[in-house]
């Protein structure tokens, strides 16, 4: 199978399903470039991410699972800036043409697409030693509608995703039961692996914070990190209460410790982070419900810069999580 004819067998798909079914896609795979038609008066939402198999998955991983994950991290930033998804594009660097692999790979990645209304609009494909994959993302936002991570102001709560009946965390505890680190029965094994392998991006909860969140980033290499990013950029500080952050019952059988690793510093929960004035409580709930999400409030934005990290009874906990950095020790 050369490369044009595992393009045209996995990734290309009828007209139908690429132009018809999509009214931003003028058009889709095949010419040299794709072209989108935004709606008047949107700005294009534009994030790419790369997956480098043996740095960020494990060869060992469903291939299904791997498009599904591919797609969803990039769907999640989009949702991170309150834009709707509208197409994407794949390059794929493999070790070689394998049938099994592409057919799984994109089963996964079209049910993911298909389901957030995203379509596939081009690529490139080549040969590698190991798999990496890459995808662009683009989504539309109003103008002037995008939540950015600077808007954060003084006073402000903090709030964080999670799934009904779950918490953040589960991903890192899934890759410390992995590494030989934590151990779980292999039920709730089962059940946080999916968080890690099958992240679901929180693109209706992005959409319906519009004009209500200041400032939202989503989890990707952990909580305090990424809320860093917006402390940062809003020239702010934090107060966080540890204990406020939702846990799963897996990561609760856990000793405290682990349970403050993976729910602080886990990464790859794709949930939101976002700020949003005491004022507005009624409608994060409402907009939450709306989306099928549960939010935690979590803390609040203060003008003394750095992050206060509490217990439930307001004691200090000594802040010694780290993010996930590529180039960090
Ligand atoms: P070019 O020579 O312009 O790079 P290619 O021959 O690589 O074009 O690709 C032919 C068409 O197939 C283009 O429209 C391109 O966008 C699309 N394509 C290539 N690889 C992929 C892929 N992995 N997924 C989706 N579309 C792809
Ligand atoms: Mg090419």
């Amino acid at each position: 199978m050369g490369e044009f004819e595992l393009i045209s067998r996995f990734f290309q798909r009828p007209a139908q399903a690429a132009e018809g079914a999509n009214p931003r896609v003028a058009l889709g795979i095949g010419d040299d470039c794709a072209l989108l038609n935004p709606a008047e008066g949107n700005q294009l939402a534009i994030t790419t991410d790369l997956l480098v198999e043996g740095r960020h998955f494990l060869s060992t991983v469903p291939p299904d699972r791997l498009g599904h994950k591919s797609l969803a991290v990039n769907l999640s930033d989009l949702a991170a800036m309150g834009a709707t998804p509208s197409a994407f594009t794949l390059s794929l660097a493999l070790p070689r043409a394998d049938e099994r692999w592409c057919a799984e790979f994109s089963k996964g990645l079209f049910a993911l697409a298909d389901a957030a209304g995203c379509t596939l609009i081009g690529g490139d494909t080549t040969a590698s030693p190991v798999i990496t994959i890459s995808i662009t993302a683009f989504g539309e936002v109003p103008v002037g509608a995008a939540i950015t991570r600077a808007g954060a102001h003084a006073g402000d709560d903090i709030y964080v995703s999670h799934p009904e009946g779950g918490g953040i965390g589960d991903a890192r505890l899934a890759l410390e039961v992995q590494r030989a680190q934590a151990h779980l029965v292999a039920d709730a094994f089962d059940r946080v692996r999916l968080r890690m392998e099958l992240p679901t991006p929180r693109n209706s909860l992005g959409v319906a914070l519009r004009g209500i969140a200041t400032a939202m980033i989503d989890v990707s290499d952990g909580l305090l990190g990424d809320l860093n990013h917006i402390l940062e950029r809003s020239h702010l500080g934090a107060r966080v209460e540890a204990d406020a952050i939702a846990r799963s019952p897996a990561l609760c059988t856990q000793p405290v410790a682990m349970q403050r690793l993976c729910t602080l510093a886990g990464g790859d929960d794709y949930e939101l982070l976002f700020t949003a004035p005491p004022s507005t409580r009624a409608a994060v709930l409402s907009a939450a419900h709306a989306s099928g999400v549960a939010v935690a409030r979590i803390g609040r934005i203060e003008t003394q810069p750095g992050t206060r990290l509490v217990d439930a009874r307001g004691y200090a906990i000594d802040n010694i999580f780290r993010s996930f950095d590529h180039f960090g020790r």
